[in-house]
């Protein structure tokens, strides 16, 4: 379980996340939703440590870290080695072909033999419908194979939570729905997941809970079934807006 308690973040002197409080249970997919400039990714990127909270509590599997004082690095690494944020497929070794984007990070960080690391690359691939660019390099994909690409290497590192900040947000329709589909397929394996996103219709789909942020607090906190069943007005207007 990962657990957050009175989180603050401010950039400069404009405080963002207003000591939010909530929890993203384990093997459930938890949906982040507000408007632009709400806080969203700002919230994401402080669970991972890309951004230093000034104070709360973060609590991750025994871990209990008070965010007022100083992280030490190791800390951090200990988070990281269980979290990792998807980026927008950019992030993709450009010298090393698919396979070995997906096998390097278990054979070198997980000291996994080269051939098992191999054999579950593969079935990865498989799995997010590249089986046949196993040899291919990431120039040569289209951003939705290389957004699959992605979301394969982090399930070969098995992560406790993987991070999605806006997953299909530089990709066509037509791409999106590939990279959706992966995402729900991986949710119904009860995958770890946060996922910030601005498409309602996904987050009514793969979200077991929603958290929705708006001036950097936090308006609802609960079952996917609650929110789209919600009277509070500010959510249904934005929940009109957005469809
Ligand atoms: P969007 O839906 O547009 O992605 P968001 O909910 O992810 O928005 P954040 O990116 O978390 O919003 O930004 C929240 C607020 O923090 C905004 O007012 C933004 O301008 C500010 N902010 C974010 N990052 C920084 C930064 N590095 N330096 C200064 N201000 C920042
Ligand atoms: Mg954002």
């Amino acid at each position: 379980m990962l657990k957050i308690t009175g989180l603050t973040k401010s950039f400069g002197s404009q405080q963002v996340l207003h000591g939010l409080t909530t929890s993203f249970p384990e093997q459930q997919t938890t949906v982040i939703l507000g408007p632009s400039g709400s806080g969203k990714s700002t919230l994401l990127r402080s669970l991972n440590f890309l951004e230093r909270p000034e104070s709360g509590q973060y609590d991750f599997d025994g871990l209990q870290i008070d965010l007022s004082q100083p992280v030490s690095q190791a800390t951090i690494l200990k988070v990281r080695r269980q979290t990792e944020m998807v980026f927008q497929g950019y992030n993709l070794f450009p010298h090393l072909s698919v396979l070995k984007n997906v096998t390097e990070g278990p054979i070198y960080v997980r000291h996994q033999a080269k051939d098992s690391a191999q054999t579950t690359a593969k079935q990865l691939l498989a799995k997010v419908g590249l089986a046949d660019k196993a040899d291919s390099y990431p120039n040569q994909l289209s951003g939705g194979q290389a957004q699959r690409v992605a979301i394969a290497r982090s399930l070969a590192m098995q992560l406790e939570y993987i991070f999605l900040d806006e997953p299909t947000s530089a990709l066509d329709p037509e791409l999106e729905l590939g990279v959706l589909k992966v995402l729900l397929q991986i949710a119904q394996e009860k995958q770890s997941m946060i996922i910030v996103t601005h498409n309602l219709a996904f987050a009514r789909q793969v979200a077991d809970k929603i958290i929705f942020i708006e001036h950097g607090k936090i308006l609802f906190d609960g079952s996917s079934q609650d929110f789209f069943a919600t009277t509070n007005h500010r959510i249904l207007a934005f929940i009109s807006a957005m469809t």
